[in-house]
């Protein structure tokens, strides 16, 4: 069966940065489980497997643009410390939480000084080029309640 819009697709991955840094992996026997064509992945990674079946080993150089996006310095500002509940536990590196214009984002505490927080609004991710190494573990149909709420449901997809 090959990868297309509304399948199910499990992968092995590893995802490193252009310096060879390992950023993240599946866990070994615990493939990721998405549903392809429903934006549940990075475009760029998406289009590198569709038209691929199980045991397909497939590498990428997965651009900003097809990633998460280019860095925007626009997104990053300094606030008051006092903006924070807990003042104390505010430190360079912590993650959080935000609600924004654009919906609820991470963002990232990048520096402390005296009481001024520089917050950074972009995806951790963003701006880098993406290195991926995919061993396609399965390919099936989606089911009809998948299809309807848009993710995989089962093992290294949603549970609920
Ligand atoms: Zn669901």
């Amino acid at each position: 069966m090959e990868i297309a819009d509304q399948k199910v697709v499990s992968i092995d991955y590893t995802l490193k940065d252009d310096d060879g840094n390992i950023i993240d992996q599946s866990q070994a026997g615990q493939p990721m489980a998405y549903l392809h064509g429903s934006q549940n992945i990075i475009p760029g990674l998406e289009n590198a497997l569709t038209g691929k079946k199980a045991g397909d080993e497939v590498s990428v150089r997965v651009s900003p643009e097809e990633g998460y996006g280019e860095r925007l310095e626009a997104m990053t500002q300094t606030v008051p410390i006092d903006l924070f509940e807990d003042r104390d536990s505010v430190r360079e590196g912590m993650q959080f939480h935000a609600q924004t214009d654009a919906g609820v984002q991470v963002v990232t505490v990048t520096k402390v000084e005296g009481d001024q927080v520089t917050v950074d609004g972009n995806h951790p991710l963003a701006g880098m080029y993406l290195n991926f190494d995919v061993r396609i573990a399965d390919v099936r149909d989606a089911t009809p309640e998948e299809l309807e709420h848009g993710h995989v449901h089962g093992p290294g997809g949603h549970d609920h």
